[in-house]
């Protein structure tokens, strides 16, 4: 079985869409959280991703589209992009979103969209690699948040690697070595590439991949302009970061 994960779509349906045509239609899709926020397009993104995904997990940015939960800890530009989404937002997407659960576990996978437990901790460093580590038994860990392409592997001897994704790459599984994956931001990357990140996860040969899909980023931030979304989310697209 091959896993597409994917995360932090934001409501850019191009970009998405850039990811789902280098998925094959035998992959399972697995979304880890915030499908909307920032972007111009939340209800298409949200019905590509309710036709398609598999399993999907609560990001803050959707829980705080349902109902402003946690909207106190968003800067302006991403509370002024909630509050647009909320008025936009179909009845029937908000009810399936209110549905959903904060974390899954899929065999040995657990797909969270910051960290185990602490949902909406972001697992920046080696220490914060450790307390996810800590809060689970799950043998690899996918998640989000960050909208930064990387992992961290943690030694059967307590030590902790990490290294980055951002270009895309490939990390062979060992026995005995648990991980926390990032799959990167499909929609809003922050690590310095503006492409579009997902990644491919094969259960039988142990293997991940990330990728990067460019896409028409120009269209995008046009439908920002149009919305009147707030122009500093427009421009960190094209920077990815
Ligand atoms: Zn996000």
């Amino acid at each position: 079985m091959r896993y597409a994960i994917v995360s932090d779509i934001h409501s850019n349906i191009e970009a998405l869409d850039a990811v789902f045509a280098r998925i094959e239609p035998s992959d399972a899709v697995l979304c880890l959280g915030d499908i909307v926020g920032y972007g111009p397009n939340p209800n298409e993104c949200l019905a590509r991703v309710r036709e398609r995904a598999a399993a999907t997990v609560l990001g803050n940015h959707d829980v705080a589209a349902i109902d402003g939960h946690g909207i106190e800890f968003f800067n302006p530009n991403a509370r002024a992009a909630i509050e647009w989404t909320q008025g936009v937002l179909a009845a029937e997407h908000l009810a399936w979103l209110d549905g959903l659960s904060y974390e899954l576990r899929l065999d040995d996978m657990l797909l969270v969209h910051g960290a185990p437990v602490d949902y909406f901790a972001y697992v920046l460093d080696k220490n914060a690699a450790a307390r996810a580590f800590a809060a689970t038994t799950a043998p690899l860990i996918f998640n989000g948040h960050t909208h930064i392409a990387d992992f961290y592997a943690l030694r059967g001897d307590g030590t902790i690697e990490h290294a980055f994704r951002q270009h895309g790459g490939r990390l062979e599984l060992e026995p005995g070595t648990r991980y926390i994956v990032n799959a990167g931001s499909v929609g809003q990357p922050r690590d310095l590439n503006p492409d579009a990140s997902f990644a491919l996860y094969d259960a039988g040969a142990r293997t991940v991949e990330w990728v990067r899909a460019p896409y028409e980023l120009a269209r995008t931030q046009a439908k920002m302009c149009e919305a009147h979304l707030p122009e500093a989310l427009a421009r960190r697209l094209a920077a990815g970061r």
